[in-house]
């Protein structure tokens, strides 16, 4: 069997790392907060080159409490993709403003922003782009679309972090590493928010997640709500607060495996370059922008029989995934952000994308049979 994704072989090649950090929370008696996530929030952002981070109890959290912190609310649209997972849209509910959908570029998955002129109201004040897949979208375009209507905006890098932007073109050999010091997904809008769930390509052994910026006004924000509205314990400053925050254990968990990130990243484009290779004749293989360095949080291809092959790879006993079969506006509870459609790129991506087996640890042999039954079967 070859499941999409194995967590076990992580902790196995990090054992003693992690069994040491595990033991030095408990003995040290501070469960939630406390010196580790102080220096996780550091090592991250030194790893992403902003000045502020601000971890949370999971990238939902850091979604609204992002948007909160921008100033986003009752009566505000926020554009964004109906191509995500469910967060992103409640998010925006939960903050008290709108959704309003924008089609994909088929091409990346990415939201397309030669539509963002049509949704544009008097009430837009933000855009809530998704980096897909581990692939940046194209933050030129909607950062410019921004500046002149005086938009937010706010990444969800949930799959995203260590993908890097290279708005210069700096072309990334597939399969290679960036050795470039472009900026990092995730820090190249008004804020973005991460999660740190474990089959992300940074996961903790539980929920987390973090929000990145340059904005320390944002930051300090974002810092009250997700802790009861208060700077200083049993004195409230804001209403409506949270609380969301990271534990200790967590924290000291991802301390081990941030150093290993920029080489599993690594390793998922070699393996992204070892299945476009062997595959590219018989499925729509990911197509890597000029501008992004993906790294490939899923590997997903196109196929038109998706479910069928999907179902011979599951008697091959190869693990794959849909993400995503539904698109927002067609999921019973969003029905009445588009019409059955209206959005026809996510439509027809919703129905034919398939995400093959991909993690650092997968063997050679393990890429090999999967290309071939795909081979076998396409
Ligand atoms: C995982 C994910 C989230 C939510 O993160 P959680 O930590 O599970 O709350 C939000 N957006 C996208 C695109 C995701 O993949």
């Amino acid at each position: 069997m070859i499941p999409i994704l194995d967590l076990k072989q992580e902790y196995q090649e990090l054992k003693s790392e992690i069994d040491a950090a595990i033991e030095r929370v408990l003995t040290s008696g501070g469960f939630v907060g406390g010196p580790e996530v102080a220096a996780l929030e550091s090592e991250l952002a030194g790893y992403l080159k902003v000045p502020h981070v601000v971890t949370c109890g999971s990238g939902t959290d850091a979604l609204y409490i992002a948007l909160r912190a921008m100033g986003i609310g009752p009566g505000d649209e926020v554009i964004t993709t109906p191509f995500t997972f469910i967060a992103t849209l409640e998010a925006i509910q939960h903050a008290g403003a709108r959704p309003v959908l924008v089609d994909i570029d088929p091409q990346n998955f990415n939201l397309n922003p030669s539509l963002l002129e049509g949704v544009l109201t008097p009430r837009t004040r933000a855009i809530l782009p998704v980096h897909l897949y581990g692939q940046v979208a194209p933050m030129q375009q909607i950062r410019a679309f921004a500046q002149k209507h005086g938009l937010r905006v706010l990444e969800d890098a949930a799959q995203a972090i260590g993908a890097r932007y290279c708005a210069s073109g700096c072309q990334h050999p597939a399969g290679h590493a960036c050795n470039c010091s472009n900026p990092q997904a995730g820090t190249l809008g008004d804020a973005g928010a991460f999660s740190l769930y474990p089959s992300k390509n940074l996961g903790a052994y539980g929920d987390g997640g973090f929000i990145a910026t340059h904005s320390a006004s944002i930051a300090e924000e974002a810092r009250l709500l997700a802790a009861h509205g208060s700077r200083v314990r049993y004195y409230h400053v804001r209403p409506a607060g949270y609380t969301s925050r990271l534990d200790a254990l967590q924290a000291a968990i991802l301390r081990v495996k941030l150093p290993y990130l920029e080489a599993w990243n690594t390793r998922r484009r070699q393996i992204a370059q070892m299945y476009n290779q062997g595959l590219r004749d018989k499925v729509l293989v990911p197509c890597e922008m000029p501008y992004a360095l993906h790294i490939y949080h899923q590997y997903t291809v196109r196929h038109p029989e998706r479910d069928r092959l999907a179902a011979y790879l599951k008697d091959q006993g190869i693990g794959s995934s849909v993400h995503y079969p539904v698109p927002a506006h067609l999921q019973p509870a969003y029905r009445d952000l588009a019409p059955e459609g209206a959005l026809p790129a996510a439509e027809a991506a919703a129905r034919e994308v398939l995400s093959l087996p991909m993690h650092p640890f997968l063997g050679e042999s393990q890429v090999e049979a999967v290309i071939q039954a795909v081979r076998t079967y396409a």
